[in-house]
């Protein structure tokens, strides 16, 4: 398209944001400049392209994408969510301390707990849905509060708005991993937060084919440092990853559209089966952050955890699904089924898991692109099995 798509809706903005026509040829789908160096015009003068760490056009133009997508200043790419968080965090110095979501993703706690802890840095694991015990934990070495909403897997609701506001009051900037959500669905920026993280891995890249994070901002000190972080630790996203996140995005809104109206109705069907315990989805009338999500996002996702009663229960499903894969993952065209307590938040310790109420019964669903009854009807038969 022509000129700068700044003012245009979402959509228009995923598919051409960062990515006016090549200069070279015309071409429209930005190229892979599978490239390293860059030879300088004379000495002292170069086209603003000096070395791969610091600088990639394909790069760029999803470092720029991501901006617009979450209402940003700046994106910042990574070679995955979990490298975006350690940049993320690299803003806080020896003695700080963080406040983070209770149940935020397991690798995130692995970070901060195991490798983190022993830099000086201490981190508080609250339940920030509730604002009086994010409130509590602040110190005056508070610096950074980082938030889900919603949690994986319990599907937590945290008030973006109130979160903002408790951080900055203790001079933190407030930081949302926006994972589950996309900006298609919720944009916290928009909502006062500093930092949106994502692993671009899920819904961003969306075909299960690239691990890549990245990080979008409008505070000018922390687009320096991120800058900064790539250029000095250089966990940098690889040009064909860039190109594989960017050609995702451009169908975000469509993807997300129909993962979240198959996500709606088979939550309506676990909710109303009998071999169904309980069902976690923002979407449910029921679900108690339902209306403060509603509040703060455009629609409810298409991550669904629920409880058929133990391990054994679980198990007999997961072996059973035909159509669903059993696998570690979300966010893809295909529909995956994974058992949190034993894959995804296995490095939580069983007494941290017992406290939050993650269930060794619990399953969770992302519910993908496939035909919505052969998604049903796996489901009805593997239940059969409980
Ligand atoms: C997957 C995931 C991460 C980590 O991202 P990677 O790309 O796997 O490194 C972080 N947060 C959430 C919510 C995730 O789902």
């Amino acid at each position: 398209m022509k000129g700068d798509p700044k003012n245009r809706g979402f959509s228009t903005r995923a598919i051409h944001a960062g990515q006016p026509p090549d200069p070279t040829t015309g071409a429209v789908a930005v190229p892979i400049y599978q490239n390293v160096t860059y030879v300088h015009d004379e000495l002292g003068r170069h086209k603003g392209y000096e070395y791969a760490r610091v600088q990639n056009p394909t790069r760029e133009a999803l470092e720029a994408n991501v901006a617009s997508i979450e209402s940003g200043k700046a994106g910042h790419a990574f070679a995955s969510g979990m490298a975006a968080i350690s940049t993320l965090v690299s803003l806080l110095e020896a003695g700080d301390h963080a406040v983070v979501s209770g149940n935020v993703y397991g690798g995130t706690y692995r970070l901060f707990r195991h490798v983190l802890e022993r830099y000086d840095l201490s981190f508080s694991w609250v339940d920030t849905s509730r604002l009086d015990e994010l409130r509590a934990a602040m110190t005056r070495r508070t610096r950074l509060v980082l938030v889900e909403t919603p949690t994986n897997p319990l599907m937590e609701i945290t008030s973006l708005a109130g979160a903002a506001e408790i951080a900055h009051a203790g001079g933190a900037l407030l930081a949302v991993d926006n994972t589950f959500m996309s900006p298609y669905f919720q944009r916290p920026l928009e909502l006062g937060a500093d930092v949106v993280m994502h692993s671009a891995t899920k819904f961003l890249g969306g075909h299960s084919d690239s691990l890549c994070g990245v990080l979008a901002t409008n505070d000018d000190r922390a687009a320096e440092w991120f800058s900064f972080m790539q250029k000095s630790a250089g966990a940098v996203l690889a040009p064909f990853e860039s190109f594989l996140v960017l050609r995702g995005i451009k169908t975000l809104a469509v993807r997300m559209a129909r993962h979240e109206s198959s996500g709606r109705e088979i939550a309506a069907l676990l909710a109303g089966h009998a071999k169904v315990q309980r069902v976690l989805y923002p979407g449910l009338p029921d679900h108690p952050g339902h209306d403060l999500h509603r509040s703060q996002a455009s629609g409810f996702g298409a991550l669904i955890t629920f409880d058929v009663g133990d391990y054994q229960a679980a198990k007999r499903l997961l072996d059973r699904v035909e159509v669903m894969a059993l696998a570690e993952s979300l966010g893809g065209v295909e529909t995956l089924i994974s058992h949190p307590a034993s894959m995804t938040h296995a490095s939580v310790p069983a007494e941290q898991r017992a406290r939050i109420g993650l269930t060794d019964g619990m399953v969770r669903i992302s519910v993908g692109l496939e035909d919505l009854e052969d998604l049903t009807a796996d489901l009805e038969q593997a239940l059969d099995a409980v």
